[in-house]
């Protein structure tokens, strides 16, 4: 099966970088100064005859343009900005030879610069791009000591961001799993699931692959929390999701979408083969439960997607199937088998 990259609320880019989702504003602001800045630069080198210098200039106003209306209409900027930042290290070899050691000091807030407008791996490449670069030009220029204490001032101040980055990035790998899981059993919540669904679903209308999904619902799970008290029912419904777990396969989605209802998600998947895995899945909740003092079984609605099909019509279908088990005497699967709902053959009848 083909890797799904399944939606989150940020979008997968921003679930593994946590500033990916600021990266465009800062660098749209950037460029927005940077137009600012070298403007009256460009005039007045135009102005006083020097040519290539002012079409330099122009050039680069003309880039950062580019891609400032790029990010402002939402599109991808064009021209990346990793390629915009090296003349900036250039510019700091440059500054070092008219402004000697002083000119190192624009290195630092070009470390903190990269880190925010590049991926972190290709801003740590340019750090150390930086580093031998500057490091040669101040050794060249001024001598051992003075390198050896920048060299190690900027490496510090490049390990304190990656540092406090690997803290932003934790935090927000915390903040995802806040938002998108439920903390009693760790499925996937009812609004991560509707994300998903749209995506799926967008999916299947692009590539026609199959996506079925399986609504679960614990039978008499009231009875269970009256008999047994809630600690039980909360321990039954972990124990529920761990041996779905155990049944679910590679890319297979599981959500709690209500008290004691959930639905596996299983995307690239015929109906068929859902209702041999709801059937495999009810049997083993039987006999997994059933030496505990509260047996417990489950009854399960299976639905294929169909072409055209909405969100809310594909849900219905799985319920109206849920619904049909649960009137057959529960612990079952009902599939829904284009229209109508069904049980599967040879399942039991009782
Ligand atoms: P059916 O077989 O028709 O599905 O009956 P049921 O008793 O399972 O369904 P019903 O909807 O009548 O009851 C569901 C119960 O689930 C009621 C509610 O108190 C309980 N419940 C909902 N959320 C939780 C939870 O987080 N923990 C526990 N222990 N119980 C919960
Ligand atoms: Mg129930
Ligand atoms: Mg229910």
């Amino acid at each position: 099966m083909s890797k799904l990259e399944w939606p989150t609320l940020f979008g997968m880019r921003e679930r593994k970088d946590a500033l990916a989702a600021y990266r465009d504003r800062v660098i749209y602001m950037l460029a927005i100064v940077g137009m600012l800045v070298m403007l009256p630069i460009a005039v007045k080198n135009f102005v006083q005859g020097q040519i290539a210098l002012g079409v330099g200039d122009a050039a680069g106003i003309l880039v950062l343009a580019v891609d400032a209306l790029a990010i402002r209409f939402r599109r991808r900027p064009p021209i990346p900005f990793a390629l915009i930042l090296i003349p900036a290290i250039l510019g700091v070899a440059l500054t070092l030879r008219w402004q000697g050691f002083s000119g190192v000091l624009w290195s630092y807030p070009l470390v903190l610069l990269f880190h925010f407008v590049l991926s972190r791996r290709v801003a740590n490449a340019y750090c150390m791009l930086l580093l031998i670069g500057t490091g040669g030009a101040v050794y060249h220029l001024i001598g051992l000591d003075a390198t050896v204490r920048y060299c190690v001032t900027l490496l510090l101040t490049v390990i304190l961001i990656n540092l406090a980055l690997n803290i932003v990035d934790d935090l927000h790998r915390r903040l995802i799993a806040q938002t998108t899981v439920d903390p009693l059993t760790g499925a996937y919540n009812r609004r991560h699931m509707e994300s998903c669904l749209a995506y799926a679903i967008e999916r299947s209308r692009q590539t026609a692959a199959p996506a079925s999904l399986l609504l679960i619902d614990i039978d008499h799970f009231k009875r269970i929390n009256d008999q047994h008290g809630h600690a039980t029912g909360d321990a039954v419904l972990r124990e529920l999701v761990a041996v779905v777990n155990g049944h679910a396969r590679a890319g297979d989605l599981l959500f709690r979408t209500g008290g004691e209802e959930f639905l596996l998600l299983l995307p690239q998947t015929h109906e068929d083969e859902a209702v041999r895995m709801a059937e495999a899945l009810r049997v083993a909740v039987a006999g997994e439960f059933c030496t505990r003092a509260a047996p417990v079984t489950v009854s399960i609605g299976v639905s294929e997607l169909q072409r055209d099909e909405t969100m809310d019509a594909w849900l219905k279908h799985a319920d109206d199937a849920l619904y049909l088990a649960k009137e057959l005497g529960r612990n079952r699967v009902v599939h829904r088998a284009g229209r109508q709902p069904r049980m599967p053959e040879g399942a039991r009848q009782d």
